[in-house]
């Protein structure tokens, strides 16, 4: 996909997020970055970033990931983004794309089972997760019924191993709702101030 939809949709004289100029490229064998961000937009929702290819592939997941198998969390296909972007936390102002807060709520390592692009290519990616919140194993189904020229929609889903949980036992969104970078919550978060930039590591 390339980063062509990301940078047509923002403004970068305006929002404090990266447009993707710098270090944009990674060599073959570097490490396989994930971050889940917190964005309270129009709606509340978490963006699911995936490492790969020297970008971001991204996912929103309106109501975010939850550790119990039976729990299928719906996962609309984004555009990609910048691996600049994994490290982003701040406001981006009134009016632009995407506009709200956005909070780094995971972040970490993702780890591909069998060939990622070919995964994401027949719409079944199986992973595991090394984060600070999110781990263990995960699948990404892509859903046939599509419309025509809408985005893919996704099913974010726990494998049921060591990791998951019943979700009526551990709601790890409720249990923590904090950014990892800054352990702040969204109501902590105001425009001005806040466009802070976490280098990653
Ligand atoms: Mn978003």
């Amino acid at each position: 996909m390339g980063l062509a939809t990301y940078r047509r949709k923002r403004n970068f004289s305006r929002t404090p997020e990266p447009d993707g100029g710098a270090h944009s490229t990674k060599g073959a064998g570097a490490g396989r970055h994930y971050v889940i961000q917190k964005h309270a937009a129009r709606r509340l929702h978490y963006d699911l970033r995936l490492e790969d290819g020297g970008v971001l592939k991204s996912w929103a997941v309106p109501k975010g990931p939850s550790l119990d198998p039976k729990e299928k969390r719906l996962a609309v296909e984004v555009e990609d983004h910048p691996i600049e972007y994994g490290s982003f936390e701040g406001v981006i102002p009134e009016g632009e794309y995407g506009a709200g807060r956005v909070l780094l709520w995971d972040r970490g390592h993702w780890i591909p089972q069998g060939d990622a692009a070919e995964g994401l290519q027949k719409g079944r990616l199986k992973f595991r997760l090394e984060g600070e919140k999110l781990q263990g194993g995960w699948n990404l189904v892509r859903l046939r019924n599509r419309e025509e020229g809408g985005k893919p929609n996704w099913l974010l889903i726990k494998e049921d191993d060591e990791t998951a949980a019943a979700q009526s036992e551990r709601n790890i969104l409720e249990e923590r709702p904090e950014s990892v970078a800054s352990g702040k919550g969204l109501d902590d978060m105001t425009q001005g101030g806040e466009n802070v930039w976490h280098s990653d590591r």
